[in-house]
C-alpha cells in the first residue's frame, strides 16, 4: 500500500500561428530551479480591468515540475523526451512493479494536450514513448521464468457515450455500456482488448484509433476538442519460481488520457448556463471538476483518516460524485483509489483567463491522495 499525492506538472507550448499573427506576448514565466510558474497580467490588463471589473494580478503556482516548451533557444526548453524522462519513465517502472498508473492531460483546446500525449510522427509524445519503453523492457527481461502479456484498448467518450476506437465505425454508431463488478471494478463491456507482441502492433492500433476518432467528420476539431480519448495498456507478468514451483501474476494497467478542451467546462460554470445549454455541456468534464474538488477537500481527507463510527456520517456527507459522468466513473480508481496518477496541465502562452483557470484546477489536483497497491496474485 502506497499512499501518494497526484503528481502535477505544467507545460507551456510555443506560439501557434494565430498568436504570432496577433503578436501576442508570452505571459508565462517558469523558473526551472524552483519549478515555479508565474502568470503575468496581460498588457491590456488595466483597460480590460476597467471594462470587465476583473482583477488581473500576477499569480504564482508551484507544481512538481514545470515544462518550458515555449522557446527552443532557451536553456530550460523541454522537449518531448524531457517530459517522458521526467515522469513517463518513472510511471513505467511502477507498472513493472505491479502498480496501476494514470496520466491525464488537462487544458483548453489548443494548449498542447494531444501533442503531449500522442505527439507527432517526428516528435512522439508520452503514449508512443511509453509503448516503446514497455517493449524494450519486456524484451530485455523476458526469460524462462518470466512471461509478459500486453493488451491495448482505446476508446472515446463523446457526449457521455463510449465508443471503441479499435473497431470500424458503424452507422449508426455503436455505443458500449459501462459495468461494475466486484472482481473487475468499473469497465467498458465488450471493449476490444487487443493482444500485442511488439511496438509495431501498437503503432498500428494507435493509427487505427486516431483514424476512427476523426475521419469522415467535417467538424473534426469540434469532435476532438469535445471528446475524451482513453488509451489503456495492460501489462501482465507471470513469474515462475522454479525452486519453489510457485507462480505469481502481476497485473498493471496504464491509462493515458487526452481530455476534452477545458474551456467549455469553464464557460458553463461561469455563466451558470449548465441546464439551459443541455447537450452542449461536457458532463464528464464538469463532473471531473467536482470530483477533483471533493477529493482535494481537506475536510474529506480528514474524514478518510478517521476510523470506525466517528467518520461514518462524515463520509456519507462527502460522497464523491464519481458516478455522475462516464469519464469519472471509469476513472474512479485512477483518481481516488488504486493508482499512481499524474496530471499534465497544458497551457497556452497568451491566454490569462483560461490559463489561470487551468492552473487553479491543477493546484487543487495536487492535494489528491491515492492509495496504490501492488496487484499481485499467487496462482499456484
Ligand atoms: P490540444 O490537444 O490541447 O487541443 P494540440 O496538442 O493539438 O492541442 O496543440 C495545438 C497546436 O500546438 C498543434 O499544432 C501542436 O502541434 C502545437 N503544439 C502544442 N504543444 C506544442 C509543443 N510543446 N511544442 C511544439 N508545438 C506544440
Ligand atoms: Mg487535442
Amino acid at each position: 500500500e502506497d499512499g501518494g499525492h497526484v503528481k502535477v506538472v505544467v507545460r507551456v507550448r510555443k506560439f501557434i500561428k494565430r498568436e504570432l499573427d496577433k503578436q501576442s506576448p508570452c505571459i508565462i514565466e517558469m523558473n526551472p530551479s524552483t519549478n515555479e510558474t508565474t502568470l503575468h497580467p496581460p498588457v491590456q490588463a488595466s483597460e480590460d480591468a476597467k471594462s470587465t471589473k476583473r482583477a488581473y494580478e500576477e499569480r504564482k503556482f508551484t507544481f512538481d515540475k514545470s515544462f518550458w516548451s515555449h522557446r527552443e533557444q532557451d536553456a530550460h526548453y523541454a522537449q518531448q523526451h524531457d517530459v517522458y524522462a521526467s515522469f513517463g519513465e518513472e510511471f513505467l517502472d511502477h507498472n513493472f512493479d505491479g502498480y496501476h498508473t494514470c496520466i491525464f492531460a488537462y487544458g483548453q483546446t489548443g494548449s498542447g494536450k494531444s501533442y503531449t500525449m500522442m505527439g507527432t510522427l517526428d516528435q512522439p509524445g508520452l503514449i508512443p514513448r511509453t509503448c516503446r519503453g514497455l517493449f524494450e523492457r519486456v524484451e530485455a527481461e523476458q526469460n524462462s521464468s518470466i512471461t509478459y502479456n500486453v493488451h491495448v484498448s482505446y476508446f472515446e467518450i463523446y457526449n457521455e457515450h463510449v465508443k471503441d476506437l479499435l473497431t470500424p465505425r458503424t452507422t449508426p454508431p455503436t455505443y458500449l455500456k459501462i459495468r461494475e463488478s466486484r472482481s473487475d471494478g468499473v469497465y467498458v463491456q465488450n471493449l476490444t482488448d487487443e493482444p500485442v507482441k511488439c511496438y509495431e502492433d501498437i503503432e498500428r492500433l494507435m493509427k487505427m484509433g486516431d483514424m476512427n476518432r476523426t475521419t469522415a467528420s467535417t467538424k473534426m476539431n469540434d469532435t476532438s476538442s469535445r471528446s475524451h480519448a482513453v488509451f489503456t495498456l495492460t501489462l501482465k507478468q507471470i513469474q515462475h519460481d522454479i525452486a519453489t514451483d510457485s507462480t505469481i501474476e502481476r497485473l498493471a494497467r496504464m491509462r493515458l488520457v487526452d481530455l476534452a478542451g477545458s474551456e467549455r467546462a469553464n464557460r458553463t460554470e461561469a455563466t451558470g448556463q449548465r441546464l439551459r445549454e443541455g447537450g452542449n455541456i461536457n458532463q464528464s468534464l464538469t463532473t471531473l471538476g467536482r470530483v477533483i474538488a471533493a477529493l482535494a477537500d481537506p475536510k474529506r481527507q480528514r474524514a478518510m483518516r478517521m476510523t470506525g463510527q466517528q467518520n461514518q456520517s462524515k463520509r456519507r456527507a462527502d460522497v464523491v460524485p464519481f458516478r455522475d459522468s462516464v469519464l469519472t466513473w471509469l476513472l474512479k480508481d485512477s483518481l481516488g483509489g488504486n493508482s499512481k496518477t499524474a496530471m499534465v496541465a497544458c497551457i497556452s502562452p497568451t491566454d490569462y483567463e483560461e490559463t489561470l483557470s487551468t492552473l487553479r484546477y491543477a493546484d487543487q489536483a495536487k492535494r489528491i491522495r491515492t492509495q496504490a497497491h501492488v496487484n499481485q496474485d499467487a496462482v499456484s
